[in-house]
């Protein structure tokens, strides 16, 4: 595929700078420069999200009928390598990402319009229910029941590992509706439109890094309209199965690499290597810096293709399983060469120097204040959204027929 830029794409990059520089305001870059995981700066990510909404621009993978920008794959690639360019920060899109398209699929008419403009609008935000405890890589043998009881679903049982829970207002959820047949013949899917509904409750697990973004949620008697629910009673698993495509391939990992990489490449030119000169200069962490740069450049090409299919209304299918194993591996060999680059600096745990608008004098340089914290949040990466050694069953069979 020929990634030169056509003088159309060119001009659309010019716009994305502008936009970018007239919109894109120094706090809210801070705040991308601090996010470790997935989202520790949430209120800013809304803050971009409501700022994107107004130019028309927060669905850029979504079909414009929906509120979507309708641009073409390179539009959208430009877009999103502009944006991690620039520090925008990250927003916590599970609406924009997974339930959206699985709405716009599976969802009624009443659905899509209830739904789809308040995610595109950054009013409503979505958590994902799918784990418990038990059930993560053996999905189908999950246990949360609802059954139901005259319009409503009446629900018992617990999620974990629900990352957001504890800032998003919705949540998408798997339930078992009948324990007949095979585990996957007994699964809906559901929506829950308050997290504050009645024996709806949240506790936090803070991780490795420090951070409080997953949960575990417990379900005593919780009520959801049975109109709450996608698809059909008991063929929760297709649609299950066809949001896991969005969440491992319906975004470019590449983007945030080019963008890490590019971090790690400034932080090596500044800092020393043992003995003298600078750490780019040292053979041995120049080859490891191109030998991450290379894998990056093969990873895009998949991606560019991939993209170039979602803009035609296809799903990803399982080269979503390659892209998730490749993107998240990648993304931790830069993590590591990150840590290595800022040796002693990388050591200082200074969680709250990484909230916003905390500008008192820290140890460490800024790189410094996110280098272990990423490192240790992206070592999830290879776990969450299922499990390389998952995504590699499901290529050897799928994809190899093995
Ligand atoms: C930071 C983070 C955020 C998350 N966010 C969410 C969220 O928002 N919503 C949500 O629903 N879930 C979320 N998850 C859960 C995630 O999807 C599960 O952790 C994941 O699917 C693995 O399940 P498990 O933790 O139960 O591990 P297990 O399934 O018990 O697996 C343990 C180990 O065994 C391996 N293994 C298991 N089965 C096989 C097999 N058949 N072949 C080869 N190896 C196998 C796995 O690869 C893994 O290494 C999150 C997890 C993390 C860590």
């Amino acid at each position: 595929m020929d990634l030169a830029l056509s003088p159309q794409d060119e001009a659309f990059r010019d716009e994305v700078r502008r936009f970018l520089d007239q919109n894109l305001s120094e706090d809210l870059r801070e705040a991308g420069r601090k996010t470790a995981g997935v989202f520790a700066e949430f209120e800013a990510g809304q803050r971009w999200h409501k700022v994107l909404a107004k130019r028309g621009w927060s669905a850029p993978n979504w079909p414009k009928e929906y509120g979507g920008t309708g641009w073409s794959a390179t539009q959208r690639y430009i877009f999103s390598r502009e944006c991690t360019a620039t520090d925008a920060p990250r927003i916590f899109a599970m609406g924009l990402r997974m339930v959206g398209p699985v709405i716009m699929k599976f969802g009624t008419p009443e659905q899509k319009a209830k739904y789809l403009p308040r995610i595109v609008a950054g009013d409503i935000v979505f958590c994902q229910g799918y784990s418990e405890p038990g059930s993560g890589s053996d999905l189908a043998s999950l246990k949360t029941r609802a059954v139901v009881d005259g319009d409503d679903y009446v629900i018992n049982g617990t999620k974990i590992w629900t990352t957001g829970a504890h800032v998003a207002d919705h949540m998408f959820c798997l339930v078992r509706t009948s324990t007949e047949g095979k585990p996957q013949d007994g699964i809906s899917f559901v929506l829950i439109d308050s997290m504050t509904t009645p024996g709806l409750s949240v506790k936090p697990i803070v991780t490795l890094a420090g951070d409080h973004e997953v949960n575990q949620v417990f379900f005593d008697n919780v009520r959801t309209p049975v109109a709450n629910r996608i698809g059909p009673e008991n063929a929760g698993w297709t649609v299950a199965k066809y949001l896991l495509e969005f969440e491992r391939g319906g975004d470019a990992y590449t983007p945030n690499l080019h963008a890490r990489l590019e971090d790690v490449r400034r932080i090596a030119r500044e800092e020393a290597a043992d003995g003298a000169g600078r750490l780019l200069g040292e053979r041995g962490f120049a080859e490891r810096l191109a030998e991450a740069e290379m894998e990056i450049q093969a990873l895009e090409m998949i991606e560019m293709q991939v993209l170039s299919d979602l803009s035609k209304g296809k799903n990803p299918g399982t080269v979503s399983s390659q892209m998730k194993i490749r993107g998240s591996e990648t993304l931790q060999k830069i993590d590591h060469l990150g840590v290595e680059a800022l040796a002693w600096y990388a050591a200082p745990f200074e969680p709250e120097a990484r909230l916003l608008g905390h500008n008192e004098p820290t140890v460490v340089p800024e790189a410094g204040l996110t280098a272990a914290p990423l490192y240790l949040n992206n070592r999830a990466s290879t776990i969450y959204a299922g499990s390389n050694e998952i995504q590699r069953n499901i290529i050897a069979k799928a994809a190899l027929g093995l």
